[in-house]
């Protein structure tokens, strides 16, 4: 078996096709799709499916635009690359700034995201997890749930 003369490799253009036919770069899904405004990368077209102060977090393009710095930076009309953009890093506190970096919802994450010291409860102590607790501000001071619960009355009612 002395077969071993050149290959024909033409790719078939069938396996092509199939392999570069657009798909939501977050959910993979491949039917009512839009393009990205910030990135231009391929999305679900469901932003319409959003319920108002739902707070849900099942629209592909809304995550993306509102819980991403891609999206953040482009919206906010900032030059160049996200990924080194310093105004970016100015504006959003590090522990969001981080997490809005590297989340799901990025088609291209951060790759050296900073370290940042937790946010803790200016009353108790414990650790807030910005992007996911519950919290409140007042001034330069950060509450947790509790802490704010307890203190305001109408909060219990
Ligand atoms: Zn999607
Ligand atoms: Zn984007
Ligand atoms: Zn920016
Ligand atoms: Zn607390």
């Amino acid at each position: 078996m002395t077969r071993k003369k050149k290959k024909r490799d033409i790719t078939t253009g069938s396996q092509a096709k199939s392999k570069n036919q657009p798909h939501c770069g977050l959910c993979g899904k491949t039917t009512n799709l839009t393009k990205t405004e910030c990135c231009g990368n391929w999305i679900c077209d469901d932003e319409d499916q959003y319920v108002l102060f739902s707070y849900a977090r099942n629209s592909c393009y809304r995550n993306h635009r509102r819980y991403t710095l891609c999206g953040y930076h482009h919206a906010e009309g900032h030059a160049g690359d996200w990924k080194d953009c310093p105004q970016c890093k100015e504006d959003i506190e590090m522990e969001m700034y981080v997490y809005y970096g590297t989340n799901e919802y990025n088609f291209e994450k951060l790759k050296n995201p900073p370290a940042y010291e937790p946010t803790k409860c200016s009353k108790c102590g414990a650790v807030i997890v910005l992007s996911e607790d519950r919290y409140s501000t007042r001034g330069r001071e950060c509450w947790c749930e509790e802490c704010t619960n307890a203190e305001l009355p109408y909060f219990t009612h």
